[in-house]
């Protein structure tokens, strides 16, 4: 199999409604779908966009860099020869990590097709595990909440997402309680407060929100406070999720101490460089104690969510939702690209192959 040529396709969904975080509002998801054409079959696809909401780095970087992979595609033919010159070498800032994700993607894509499996089964996964779906709530008031957080429990869904921090501790713990009363209490409800708040915040937020029965909370404390994390689980009652902190294996030191609870671990291929390196950092993680690692898409179109989905199998998360918030704002793929990534909002998911194809059932019959 030879590459012939990339194409970079251009991803722009509005998010209705926009999605309040603490790092601010997100009204538009843009991003990109890079697809690698070969000489036999079809293309490879991988998603390359970036929570820019949070890490503040320009679009433009990541369409840089994916044109600087297209344009290695003049002297670099071979996948494995692409992959060696611009992934297995990485460090030196030439690739963003979303587009490096999304040629691992691509990558991952071509080969478990030629090899006629899924892409989980590339990365070392049992084939066809069906996994549960968390759904991100996107709605922003009480009554909003639980309208539509009733409506995916009906469609099955019994893990859902909360986004705090963003307004007041009242309004979270309203919030909380709306959603705890509509999806009952054999749900499980996660809560993400994208860096919201100082120890003492936090810990009197948690406190409040805690009796509502909390799975974990994603990154509540503002950045540099990791000597201060460990203690929070404790002293708040609430187990303590890391996201965005987590990049690469050596930030796995900080917040993984040799004593104290291990926190949760959420990854996610576009932030740190591909779902090669997700499985790289996850089997660091759990070398230092971390039982649950949380596989989440970066609100992406159904290639970034196949991924993910695909990804979570291969870490045997399977008793951890996978998130997909892309599913929970409908993102559908950029037109003109082939549907062997589609993604349904659904309740469980099962990433049946080849490549990146997930079948909506349960069951792997
Ligand atoms: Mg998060």
């Amino acid at each position: 199999m030879r590459l012939t040529g990339g194409t970079i396709v251009p991803l722009r969904a509005p998010l209705r409604p926009p999605l309040d975080t603490a790092q601010g509002r997100v009204a538009t998801r843009e991003g990109f779908v890079l697809q690698l054409a070969v000489d036999c079959g079809e293309p490879g696809l991988g998603e390359a966009s970036p929570p820019y909401w949070i890490d503040g780095r320009p679009l433009a970087d990541t369409r840089a860099a994916l044109e600087a992979i297209v344009k290695k595609l003049d002297d670099c033919r071979e996948p494995a020869e692409l992959r060696k010159a611009l992934l297995d070498n990485r460090g030196t800032g030439h690739l963003t990590p979303a587009a490096a994700c999304a040629l691992d993607t691509a990558l991952l894509d071509l080969e478990a097709r030629r090899r006629g499996v899924g892409v989980a089964a590339i990365l070392g996964g049992a084939a066809q595990t069906p996994l549960p779906v968390c759904a991100l709530l996107t709605a922003r008031t009480p009554a909003a909440i639980a309208r539509q957080a009733r409506g995916a429990r009906a469609r099955g869904y019994t893990v859902f997402k909360l986004k705090v921090g963003a307004g007041t501790p009242g309004d979270d713990l309203e919030n909380a309680r709306a959603l705890r009363g509509a999806v009952g209490q054999s749900a499980l409800i996660r809560l993400d407060a994208n860096r919201a708040w100082s120890f003492t915040q936090a810990v009197s937020a948690l406190r409040a929100i805690g009796p509502q029965g909390i799975e974990f909370v994603e990154e509540p404390l503002k950045r540099g406070a990791a000597a201060e994390l460990a203690r929070l689980a404790d002293a708040a009652g609430v187990a303590v999720a890391l996201d965005e902190s987590i990049r690469r294996v050596a930030d796995l030191e900080a917040f993984c101490p040799a004593r104290g609870p291990a926190p949760v671990i959420v990854l996610k291929a576009a932030r740190v460089g591909g779902l090669s390196r997700c499985v790289e950092i996850a089997r660091a993680a759990r070398a230092r104690g971390v039982a649950q690692i949380v596989v989440s898409d970066a609100i992406e179109s159904p290639v970034g969510m196949s991924a993910a989905v695909h990804l979570a199998a291969a870490l045997a998360s399977a008793g951890s939702a996978v998130g997909l918030g892309g599913a929970s704002f409908g993102i559908r793929l950029p037109g003109g690209l082939r549907e062997n990534a589609a993604v349904h909002d659904a309740p469980w998911l099962t990433p049946c192959g080849p490549g990146l194809k997930v079948s909506p059932r349960r069951s792997r019959e």
